[in-house]
């Protein structure tokens, strides 16, 4: 077992350690060599080193250097070096995260995780938390408490009689909502397309006064960082006007809810402590391993109500919490202890800087192509930069030159009908030499392509 080990971790840092000098996106050649793949199972065991040593000459070239510090695509992050070694102990230990009872060790970890979480997030304090698999998880666990409490204040119990005869629920949603978001309003029975979506403005923020008349059960969904823009609803005036009369607001915050952790962008988020729910990542911008999100409930028992594995009455809340209850998975891995070690050694100030940084990076690019002339679409008030290179065909052409060049990697969006190469900075391992070389990059092909300044 300890060979075993030893060599994982000296190939996984012979991996990390080339990551600076490598293509950011895989070469050809490695993605073709993956066809060997195509192969019978095997009749008879294997032995382990040798599983291990195939794994990594064929599958570590064939990666996107999403752990370096030129990755931009998909607003995703890197892993924390503290938390990809945390994530490898915990999966030594194989603990089953979901019950409490033969599991203490993770279970406390997760606790203080939890309770750190609320407290750099600013959210109230008593709000219950549930490690996920992402925001898409999150967003459901934060929608299905919706659901419970806006039909439970109508004198229906969804969990026990289903939609069938419940009394209608208006859901609202921006123009501009995330597809997890509708995903998630499809898989509870809410509807992907019976829903209210709310026009937005230039940015992609809601408009207030599109606000319609709100009565009876009623679920509003708001955004903090726009997958395009970074840019966030406005919290305060919503929540105002939802909550008179008694409508959920839930928020996806899957990148952007971090802002509320750095000291100079929380004012983006103002008003946000005023909603029910909220959804957000780990594996994005507190930079651990996936699979790791995070749901946060104001009202714990509506979020138990519908996750718990057993009917409410059946298990009356005890004084040990049990976070199966709060999950749609039952066994799952101790996701907390990732979340635990990114915190430990970041402290607040890690954490605020982190972001901070990020943003400070999407300035320089925005900056950089602008002073260049090429036009850049967005207010850049978070980590987000939309560029367009002149028409649809040439931003398109510069995309996938970059791509293939290797230096860094952006993707390509459509933004109010134009479209943009997005620049999402993400990762704790992005330096400014990072952002010089890829900026650098970026100006070089735009040229080469004939790119309109
Ligand atoms: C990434 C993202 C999601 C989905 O998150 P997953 O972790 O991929 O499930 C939802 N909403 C927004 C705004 C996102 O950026």
């Amino acid at each position: 077992m300890s060979s075993l080990l030893d060599d994982a971790a000296k190939r996984a840092s012979r991996y990390l350690d080339a990551l600076p000098s490598r293509a950011v996106a895989p070469l050809p050649e490695a993605i073709a060599r993956l066809q060997s793949l195509d192969e019978p199972l095997p009749e008879h065991p294997q032995a382990p080193d040798a599983i291990l040593r195939r794994l990594d000459e064929l599958g570590s070239p064939a990666t996107s250097a999403m752990a370096g510090g030129r990755f931009f695509g998909f607003v995703i992050g890197g892993a924390l070096p503290v938390t990809v070694a945390a994530n490898w102990l915990a999966t030594a230990w194989d603990q089953n995260a979901g019950g409490h009872g033969p599991a203490p060790g993770v279970a406390a970890f997760e606790h203080t995780a939890l309770r750190w979480l609320l407290e750099i997030l600013d959210l109230p304090r008593h709000a219950a938390g549930a490690f996920v698999t992402g925001a898409t998880q999150a967003n459901l666990c934060g929608l299905a408490a919706a659901r419970h409490a806006v039909l439970k204040r109508a004198g229906w119990d969804v969990e026990a009689d289903g939609l069938f005869g419940a009394p209608p629920i208006t859901v609202i949603v921006s123009a501009e909502a995330h597809p997890t978001v509708i995903k998630a309003l499809g898989v509870l029975g809410l509807g992907r397309s019976r829903v209210i979506r709310m026009g937005t403005d230039a940015q992609g923020r809601i408009r207030p006064e599109f606000l319609p008349p709100l009565a009876g059960p009623t679920i509003l969904c708001l955004q903090a960082g726009n997958i395009n823009t970074g840019a966030f609803d406005p919290f305060a005036v919503l929540c105002e006007r939802a909550q008179a009369v008694g409508a959920w607001v839930h928020v996806d915050g899957a990148f952007g809810l971090w802002a509320l952790a750095a000291p100079t962008l929380r004012h983006l988020c103002d008003g946000i402590d005023r909603a029910d729910s909220w959804a957000t990542d780990a594996h994005k911008w507190l930079n651990v391993p996936y699979d790791s999100g995070l749901a946060f409930v104001r009202d714990g028992e509506a979020l138990r109500a519908a996750m718990s594995v057993t009917a409410a009455y059946l298990s009356p809340p005890g004084p040990r919490r049990v976070a199966s209850d709060f999950t749609p998975e039952l066994s799952r891995r101790a996701r907390g202890v990732d979340v635990w070690s990114a915190l430990s050694s970041l402290g607040r100030s890690g954490v605020a800087q982190m972001i901070e940084r990020c943003c400070k990076h999407a300035r320089r690019f925005a900056r950089g192509l602008e002073s260049a002339g090429y036009s850049i679409l967005n207010d850049v008030v978070l980590n987000q930069v939309l560029v367009s290179f002149g028409d649809a065909a040439i931003t398109r052409r510069v995309i996938t030159e970059l791509q293939a060049e290797g230096t860094c990697w952006c993707g390509v969006t459509e933004w109010q009908g134009q479209t943009a190469m997005r620049i999402s900075v993400c990762s704790w391992a992005t330096t400014d030499d990072d952002v010089e070389l890829s900026l650098a990059a970026m100006l070089r092909i735009a040229a080469r392509c004939g790119a309109s300044a």
